[in-house]
Formats: C-alpha cells, sequence, structure tokens
C-alpha cells in the first residue's frame, strides 16, 4: 500500500513515522517547501507545489497512491481544495487530518475573526502593543496600524510588507506556557493574535495571555472543503486506512 500524506505540520510527521513503521507500507509526505530547514518526516519526501489541480491529478495517475491524508495546517485551504478536486477527478480515496479547533476556556478573553484583516480591525480598540502570531504571510492586513506596535513571531522571516512599528522574533514551537508568560511580560504584551490552529504546540500562549488577564484576537478557521472524510488525530487516520475502513472516498 502507498500513500500520500500531504503535510507540513506536527501530524503529518507522526503519521508519516506510524506508517512507515509498518511492513509492506510505502509512505511519501509532500511539502510545500516554504521553510527553508523543515522538519523532515519518516518515509519518502517530495518538495514543492503540485502545480495546482491538474498537477496534482497527475502525480496521483504517476504515482498510484492507495489514499491521500491531506494533513495539511487548517488554514491551507488551497492545497486542501485542490486535494478534494484531484482526489475526485482521480478517484483516490482522501481523508482530511484536522487537529480540533481551541475552545475558549473561564478567564479568556477571545475575541473572533473572520480573517487578518478583521482581526487588524479589531485591534486599536484593544491594545497598543500586540503580539502577532499568524505567521509570515498576510501581515499585509497589519500595514495601516501606524499607532501600534507588533511584536511577530514566524519560523522564517516575514517578507514586506510589514507595520511600520515591527519586531520580528524567529522561533518554532512548542512552547511553554512559562517561556509565553515571561515573554508577553518583558515585551508589555497588552493584546495577542492567533489563528485557531488548534494543537497542544502553540497553545501555551493562550493559557499565558489567560493567567495575565489578555484579550486575544482569534481568527476563524477556513471552511474544510465539502465532502471529505474528516479524522481528528493520526490513531483515527490510521484506523480509516486500514483495510476495511473503505468509507474514505469523498
Ligand atoms: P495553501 O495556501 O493552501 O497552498 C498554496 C499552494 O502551496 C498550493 O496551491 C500548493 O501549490 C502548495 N502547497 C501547499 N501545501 C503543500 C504540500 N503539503 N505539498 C505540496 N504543495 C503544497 O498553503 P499555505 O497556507 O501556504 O501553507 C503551505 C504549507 O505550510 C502547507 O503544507 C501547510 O501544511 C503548512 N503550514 C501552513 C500554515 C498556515 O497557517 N497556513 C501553518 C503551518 C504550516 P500547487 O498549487 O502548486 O500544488
Amino acid at each position: 500500500m502507498h500513500v500520500l500524506i500531504l503535510g507540513g505540520t506536527a501530524e503529518a510527521r507522526q503519521l508519516a513515522a506510524e506508517l512507515d513503521r509498518r511492513p509492506r507500507l510505502r509512505v511519501t509526505t509532500s511539502l510545500a517547501g516554504r521553510v527553508a530547514r523543515p522538519r523532515l518526516p519518516a518515509g519518502e519526501v517530495r518538495i514543492g507545489g503540485f502545480g495546482g489541480v491538474a498537477g496534482l491529478v497527475e502525480w496521483l495517475h504517476e504515482h498510484r497512491p492507495d489514499a491521500v491524508v491531506d494533513a495539511t495546517h487548517p488554514f491551507a485551504a488551497t492545497i486542501s481544495t485542490n486535494a478534494a478536486a484531484a482526489a475526485q477527478a482521480t478517484g483516490v480515496p482522501l481523508i482530511a487530518l484536522r487537529r480540533p479547533g481551541w475552545e475558549a476556556v473561564p478567564g479568556d478573553r477571545w475575541h473572533a475573526a473572520t480573517d487578518l484583516a478583521d482581526a487588524a480591525a479589531r485591534l486599536p480598540a484593544l491594545g497598543r502593543r500586540i503580539f502577532l502570531t499568524t505567521g509570515r504571510l498576510g501581515l499585509a492586513a497589519f500595514t495601516d496600524l501606524d499607532e501600534l506596535h507588533f511584536l511577530v513571531r514566524s519560523v522564517e522571516a516575514p517578507d514586506p510588507p510589514l507595520p511600520r512599528h515591527c519586531e520580528i522574533l524567529l522561533d518554532r514551537g512548542p512552547y511553554t506556557v512559562e517561556g509565553e508568560r515571561d515573554l508577553l511580560r518583558t515585551q508589555a504584551i497588552e493584546v495577542l493574535v492567533t489563528k485557531d490552529s488548534g494543537g497542544p504546540a502553540t497553545a501555551a500562549k493562550l493559557t499565558a495571555a489567560r493567567e495575565l488577564g489578555l484579550p486575544v484576537v482569534v481568527v476563524r478557521r477556513p471552511p474544510a472543503p465539502a465532502g471529505v472524510p474528516l479524522a481528528q488525530d493520526v490513531s483515527e487516520v490510521l484506523h480509516r486506512l486500514s483495510p476495511g475502513a473503505a468509507d474514505t472516498c469523498p
């Protein structure tokens, strides 16, 4: 059996490790190639875009995987939509692995935003020193906010345009509550901005913000493509991939 994993997440690496240790199972992980030194998963790896739906369809015809697992980040909407279309066109079974989103708990001061532009519009009313953890793309949404100071944390340096008052912190999770609390305090952060990425690796900032009573602007996820079976974790994917669990076609 050959499984193609669309990767770029910790769950994708966990799944690749699980599949790679199984006999008679070949696993290929596809990475977008955005990060210069990615954490490489077990098994075979290919890097770079496919060239849209047509390119992915071609890849599936050429390499003939028995199943595709879309284990990309919940905000990587284009590749997920492309995967759904390519699976539909080729008949290759597709499962989407989506870690659950974060849930507010008592003490949280969350403000839901529909996208980065909506998050930016909410900031002036909430504070002046902003901790922006939405990744290195899309910072143009914040460039009109000249009165605010941004601490931007990302794995790789963001490309311009950047907000006028902007400090870049290059770092990669997982993070601890203690570390996040120290960072929020020493940087005198007044507002945290995050995507609803879910998962434990980057959740510590939410706990730290709650402890310090800070407002958090949470950008909601784009909708998952319709008709693709969802799994919440690696074990659910493994179960669905096992012989007899054939309910994976979109
Ligand atoms: P995206 O907007 O959904 O995808 C843009 C294009 O990048 C796709 O059309 C595809 O190019 C290529 N691509 C994306 N993921 C790919 C993969 N796993 N293998 C091969 N090509 C891929 O994606 P994005 O938001 O830029 O994210 C890029 C990657 O970073 C994803 O793999 C995702 O898992 C990871 N990531 C994203 C975020 C986030 O917040 N968006 C956070 C952490 C990690 P073609 O059309 O040429 O095939």
